[in-house]
């Protein structure tokens, strides 16, 4: 069967999901082509079911830092139920809401494997192994995702190491449980394993959250520390195993074993794009694609492919791995397609909404550990290394009104790191317990570039913790006009 669209995107997680939708709003007919389910990553196997894992442990610990609340703390988790409620956010992994969505919003779903058999040429390969071409007239999406990445240790695929997807949709928690990365799925599923009973130990080969401000992960280490995690910090795996009874020996360079009954492997993400026939279009299979702003894949030379035709958004462009950054490339991808089908302007200044400028420098990002981590733009160093004239504002959290009331003893930090030059902010940083709903504010400073001088009149309410941003203020000092 031959099947013809406007537009054809490959991938319906979260961000092929709005690329569709997006698309379809703005006038063209669209299919969305799904291996497996409508939904994706985010949906099954990442945010949602590891924030539910993770959210008992923060609700006790909030009540247990407040007297008064915590003599109401009296029982231990109740682990089945943590369990059941995470599958209700899974929808015990049955696609079929998302589905209805899909159609109710007027986008055509094709269930199988797509892959490319030229240009604007795709064969889709259903589960009971029928074909389907299609062929698109205006351009075709790759939001195909991203996978875990093995590492090459001797011994470690033949050990049946989880990777993120088993560490979400996890039936029994184990009772001993190793974590390999030092980065945001591996400080994660520390702390939610670690709440839930299970013994853990991880092993970093770097320093924990390396990618952000240094006390943020140090931080962390610490928490992890006191909910009982045993930390390898610059050490890697050289050799696993696993015997006849089922035990994980993940034995470290410096010679010493740990035991445990399960092995989660986080240290990052591949390319879903081995599988999809790039190179019938003169691309090479297993990169990330390299995209313009307007999301078109960029070939070797730098251009987009000729007649402009191809697009790639999510993680699968590499350009944050992170599902509302996606979400916003395919808001910009199916609106950018839209108006190129339609012959319309295509607004690529950087306040245009067809592209995804914030990509470069305003990734908003929050790390659901105890405490959290909530940062926005640049780090102090990645400023500095990009060669701006800083100044960096540190302030303690805890000395916050609005925090002290939050919690007893609320310890936490918040940095915000000052262009110069144009006294406007390049990062901010919230290390500390619940500030992920700050995190926008900061989003809001860091990209609508709001002088230091007009931030003075953005008046947090008493009592909250919001009050930390009139304590960076004072800070950094009163002579805020560049
Ligand atoms: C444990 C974990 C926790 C996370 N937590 C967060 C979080 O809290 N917040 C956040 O913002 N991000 C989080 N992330 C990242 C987030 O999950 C990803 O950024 C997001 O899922 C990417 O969405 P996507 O649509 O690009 O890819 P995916 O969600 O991976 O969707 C790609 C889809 O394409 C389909 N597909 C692939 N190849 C083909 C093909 N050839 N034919 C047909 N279909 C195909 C796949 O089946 C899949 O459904 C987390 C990630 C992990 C691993």
């Amino acid at each position: 069967m031959i099947k013809e669209f406007d537009l054809i995107v490959i991938g319906a997680g979260a961000v092929g999901e709005n690329v569709a939708d997006r698309a379809v709003q703005g006038g063209l007919r669209t299919a969305l082509v799904e291996a497996e389910l409508v939904g994706g990553e985010c949906s099954y196997w990442a945010c949602m079911p590891s924030k539910a894992l993770l959210r008992a442990g923060e609700v006790v610990a909030a009540a247990r830092a407040v007297g008064g609340a915590e003599q109401a703390v009296t029982g231990e988790i109740d682990v089945a139920a943590v369990l059941k409620r995470r599958d209700s956010f899974t929808s015990d992994w049955d696609d079929e809401g998302q589905v209805k969505w899909v159609e109710g919003a007027g986008i055509e779903l094709i269930r199988g494997h797509a892959t490319f058999t030229g240009v604007k040429e795709l064969e889709v390969r259903a589960a009971d192994g029928t074909t389907t071409t299609l062929k698109a007239t205006h351009a075709v999406v790759v939001s195909t995702g991203s996978t875990a990445l093995l590492p090459d240790i001797p011994g470690l695929a033949d050990s049946k190491p989880w990777t993120s997807r088993e560490a979400t949709s996890v039936k029994a928690i184990p009772a001993r449980f190793t974590i390999v990365g030092g980065g945001v799925v591996a400080v994660e599923m520390a702390t939610a394993y670690a709440t839930l009973g299970s013994k853990v130990t991880l092993i970093s080969r770097g320093a924990l959250l390396a990618n952000q401000e240094p006390f943020a992960g140090e931080a962390v280490g610490k928490a992890l520390g006191d909910l009982g995690v045993d930390i390898h910090l610059g050490q890697s795996p050289a050799e696993v195993s696993r015997d006849a009874q089922g035990v994980v020996h993940t034995t470290l360079e410096d010679g010493s074993v740990i035991d445990s009954d399960e092995i989660l492997v986080a240290t990052g993400r591949l390319p879903r794009t081995g599988d999809l026939g790039l190179e019938t279009i003169g691309l090479e299979p297993n990169q990330w694609l390299n995209t313009d702003d307007t999301l078109l894949v960029l070939g070797e030379d730098g251009a987009p492919l000729p007649g402009e035709w191809l697009y790639a958004t999510g993680d699968v462009n590499h350009r944050a791995l992170l599902t509302h950054q996606g979400k916003y490339q395919a808001r910009a991808a199916g609106d950018v397609a839209a108006a190129r089908a339609k012959g319309e302007p295509v607004h690529d200044q950087p306040w245009g909404r067809h592209v995804a400028t914030a990509d470069h420098q305003a990734v908003p990002q929050v790390t659901f550990t105890e405490p959290q981590v909530a940062s926005i733009g640049m780090t102090a160093a990645a400023a500095e290394k990009a060669g701006y004239r800083t100044k960096v504002v540190d302030y303690e959290i805890g000395n916050v009104a609005g925090a002290a009331v939050h919690r007893d003893g609320y310890a936490g930090t918040a940095r915000a790191v000052v262009d110069e030059d144009k006294k406007v902010l390049l990062g901010v940083t919230f290390v500390g317990p619940d500030v992920q709903e700050l995190l926008h504010s900061a989003t809001v400073a860091v990209v609508g570039e709001v002088p230091l001088h007009r931030l003075w009149h953005a008046v947090p309410s008493y009592p909250t913790i919001s009050e930390v941003w009139l304590r960076l203020l004072e800070t950094y000092g009163r002579d805020a006009s560049a």
